[in-house]
C-alpha cells in the first residue's frame, strides 16, 4: 500500500475520497457515517485497518471468503497463474476444470457458463430463461437481492411497488411481478398472469437470510414452477458452497432448473457462474442448432472465466468439496448465535438471534425474545433497526474490533475458531449497550 495512504487515518482518507468519488465509495453499502473504516490487509478471519487495528471479520468479503482471507492454496494458485499470464481473452484449460468442479458439486448445473459477477449471473440466467419459455415476465420475491441490474430492482426493497433507484424506465414495470414468500399468493399470481415464465428466489431468504424462508416454501416453488411451465432459478450467490458443498439445493434435495452463483464459486475473486439444465443452457451454445455460429441468447464479457480468477476458483472449490469449511464455519456460527441469545436474555433486551448454516442475524424488536421466528413478519425483521441505530450498532462493533457483514449480522468461514467467540460476544455486548444508551 502507498505509504502516504497507510499513514493517514480513516477520517482523513474519507475526506480525500469524498473529493474523488461520489459519496466516497464504490458500492452504496460501504457508506457508513461518520466515515467508513479503511482496511489495509486481511488474513484468515482477521482484518487490519490503515491504523493497524485488528478486527475479527464477519463480513468475509460479503460472503465470498468462505476459506478465510488469503487461503494458502488460493494464494499459491493465483501466484503461479500470474507468472503464466493473467488474461488471454480466449478459451483455456483451467476454465474447463472449473466448470467440471461446478458440475460435480451443484446438482442443477448440467452445463455451466461463467460471468464476472453475481449481477451478471442473474442477468444472464433470466435472459436465458425468458428465451427458453418465450414468456417475458419474471416473478421475484419481496426484498430478495439479485444484484443491481434494471431487471431485478423492482421489489428489491420496501415499498416493493416503487423503483429503489432513479434512472430506470417505468416501462420495465411490466417485465416483473413481486410476490411475498407465500405459496398460495404465488399460485394466484401464476394463474392470473400467463406472461410469467421465470421465477427467481434467493434461497437463503431475503438478503442472505436476514429474512428467513421455509424449506416447504422452496419445495412448493418447485411444484408450482412445474405446474405453470416456469423456469425456476435458485439464486445461490450466497448459499452456494456455503450451506453445503452442493449449495442449499443439494442440502434440501430440491433441484431448480437454473442456478446463479458468484463469490465462493470464484474463490473470492471477481467472477460468477450460471448453471442449468443442458436443454436450457444450449440456448447459449453458438453452434448447436444455430449453424450461423450465433447463439440464441447473446452473452459476452471480457473478463468471464479469466485465467487468474479460474485459478483461484479451482483451488478454492477443491477445498470446498471436502465439506470441512462448512463444518468449521457452521460450528462457530452456532456458538455465536447461542452466546448472543444468552447475552441478550441476560441484558433483558427484546431481541432474537437466528440464522442458518454459517450466518447469524440479530432481530431487535419489542417482544422478540419471547416470540418464535415464525410469528415475526418479514417486514418487521427487515426494519428491526432504523438507519441511525444500525450505524450505532455497526460502529459499536467496529470500535471493539469486530466487523459484521450488513444489517445486524455476519458470516463465518473456515478460518474462524472457537477462540474468536468470547471476544466477539464481548464486542456484541458493548454494541448492544451502545444501542440502549
Ligand atoms: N444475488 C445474491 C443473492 C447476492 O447476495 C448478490 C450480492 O451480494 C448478488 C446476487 C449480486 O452479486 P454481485 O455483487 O457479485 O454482483
Amino acid at each position: 500500500m502507498n505509504g502516504e495512504l497507510a499513514s493517514s487515518g480513516s477520517a482523513q482518507l474519507w475526506e480525500r475520497a469524498l473529493k474523488a468519488m461520489p459519496g466516497g465509495v464504490s458500492h452504496d453499502g460501504r457508506f457508513l457515517p461518520p466515515h467508513p473504516t479503511y482496511f489495509a490487509r486481511a488474513k484468515g478471519a482477521r482484518k487490519w485497518d490503515v491504523e493497524g487495528r485488528e478486527y475479527i471479520d464477519y463480513a468475509v468479503g460479503s460472503g465470498a471468503m468462505m476459506l478465510g482471507h488469503s487461503h494458502p492454496d488460493v494464494v499459491k494458485a493465483v501466484q503461479a497463474q500470474m507468472e503464466l499470464g493473467t488474461f488471454f481473452a480466449t478459451v483455456h484449460p483451467l476454465e474447463i476444470e472449473w466448470a467440471e468442479l461446478v458440475q460435480e458439486l451443484i446438482p442443477s448445473a448440467e452445463r455451466v457458463r461463467f460471468t464476472a459477477s453475481g449481477t451478471e449471473s442473474t442477468l444472464l440466467a433470466i435472459r436465458t430463461a425468458r428465451a427458453y419459455t418465450g414468456k417475458p415476465k419474471l416473478l421475484r420475491f419481496e426484498g430478495h437481492f439479485h444484484g443491481w441490474h434494471d431487471g431485478v430492482l423492482l421489489g428489491m426493497k420496501a415499498p416493493f411497488d416503487e423503483w429503489p433507484s432513479l434512472g430506470i424506465p417505468d416501462e420495465l414495470r411490466s417485465t416483473a411481478a413481486v410476490a411475498p414468500q407465500d405459496a398460495n399468493r404465488v399460485e394466484e399470481m401464476l394463474k392470473a398472469d400467463p406472461a410469467i415464465g421465470t421465477i427467481i428466489c434467493e434461497v437463503s431468504g431475503a438478503n442472505w437470510g436476514s429474512v428467513p424462508i421455509s424449506d416447504d416454501f422452496l419445495r412448493d416453488l418447485r411444484k408450482l414452477a412445474d405446474r405453470y411451465g416456469c423456469v425456476l432459478i435458485f439464486d445461490e450467490v450466497i448459499t452456494g458452497f456455503r450451506w453445503s458443498p452442493g449449495g442449499k439445493q443439494k442440502l434440501l434435495g430440491i433441484t431448480p432448473d437454473m442456478t446463479t452463483m458468484a463469490k465462493i464459486v470464484a474463490g473470492g475473486m471477481p467472477g460468477g457462474a450460471v448453471g442449468g439444465k443442458a436443454e436450457i443452457m444450449r440456448l447459449l451454445d453458438p453452434n448447436v442448432e444455430y449453424k450461423r455460429y450465433k447463439p440464441a441468447v447473446a452473452h459476452k464479457g471480457t473478463y468471464n472465466a479469466s485465467p487468474i480468477v479460474s485459478a483461484a476458483a479451482v483451488a478454492a472449490l477443491k477445498v470446498i468439496r471436502t465439506g470441512e469449511p462448512q463444518r468449521q464455519a457452521d460450528s462457530v456460527a452456532k456458538q455465536l448465535r447461542a452466546g448472543m441469545q444468552q447475552m441478550i436474555d441476560e441484558l433483558g433486551v427484546d431481541a432474537l438471534v437466528y440464522g442458518e448454516s454459517s450466518t447469524f442475524t440479530v432481530y431487535f424488536a419489542k417482544g422478540a425474545r419471547r416470540g418464535s421466528l415464525a410469528s415475526i413478519s418479514p417486514a418487521a425483521i427487515r426494519g428491526s433497526l432504523n438507519r441511525d441505530s444500525l450505524d450505532i450498532y455497526t460502529n459499536g462493533l467496529r470500535r471493539r474490533g469486530v466487523d459484521n457483514m450488513s444489517f445486524t449480522g455476519g458470516m463465518t468461514s473456515l478460518a474462524h475458531r472457537d477462540e474468536d467467540v468470547p471476544p466477539t460476544l464481548e464486542a456484541f455486548e458493548g454494541a448492544v449497550q451502545d444501542l440502549l444508551d
